[in-house]
């Protein structure tokens, strides 16, 4: 999709301890979107009369900073959060802005998943499961399409790959889209095997 902006891996760095020191970076895509860097995923921030859309919400202990960010660009209140995947620099600010009143919305894997304790290998720890604010309450198996903020949001579930809750998030009318950790500009692909993970899915 030539000249659309895509919003990818920064690749992730599960110390959440170090996380919380990191400040995110903002930058402007256009009138409504922003995107915040840190120390994981990146953020997208959707503004508009229906309220604040995110793609994914960073580590926990960035959460604040994250809403103070928003609230600086905007009063209206963050309406829904979309998880492009399960791991924890994407969906950390989740039990926050659940009881925040966010409406959080994922591929029913990363609930299924979330709703549990989990093992990730390739960090070697286990990470505890969200609590029910934390969870996503609206869950899709394969596409779901937003109408927001004058725009079509589509939500398209990918074949196992990074992991097996994989979506992208495709903003039409602003032409922008979020992919998740299913690319990276700066490392090798990751699988995360103990997630749902593959080889053949993330080349698919
Ligand atoms: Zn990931």
């Amino acid at each position: 999709m030539l000249g659309t902006f895509i919003i990818f891996l920064s690749l992730p760095t599960l110390d959440t301890t170090y996380a919380s020191h990191l400040e995110l970076n903002t930058t402007k895509l256009n009138d409504n979107m922003y995107v915040a860097q840190g120390s994981g995923g990146n953020v997208l921030l959707f503004i508009g009369n229906d309220g604040v859309i995110l793609v994914d919400d960073q580590y926990a202990p960035v959460t604040k900073k994250l809403q103070s960010l928003i609230s600086n660009l905007t009063n209206e209140p963050i309406k829904f959060v979309i998880n492009t995947h399960l791991h924890p620099d994407h969906v950390g600010g989740n039990e926050k802005l659940g009881e925040a009143g966010a409406i959080i919305v994922s591929h029913d894997n990363v609930r299924i998943r979330l709703s549990t304790d989990h093992f990730f290998e390739f960090i070697n720890m286990t990470i505890p499961l969200l609590s029910g604010k934390g969870l996503p309450i609206i869950t899709f198996p394969q596409n779901m399409t937003f109408y927001q903020n004058e725009d079509e949001i589509k939500i398209t579930h990918l074949d196992n790959g990074h992991t097996d809750g994989d979506s992208t998030v495709y903003f039409t009318k602003n032409n922008v889209i979020h992919v998740g950790d299913d690319f990276s500009d700066r490392s090798y692909p990751l699988m995360d095997l103990a997630s749902g993970g593959s080889i053949d899915g993330l080349i698919g």
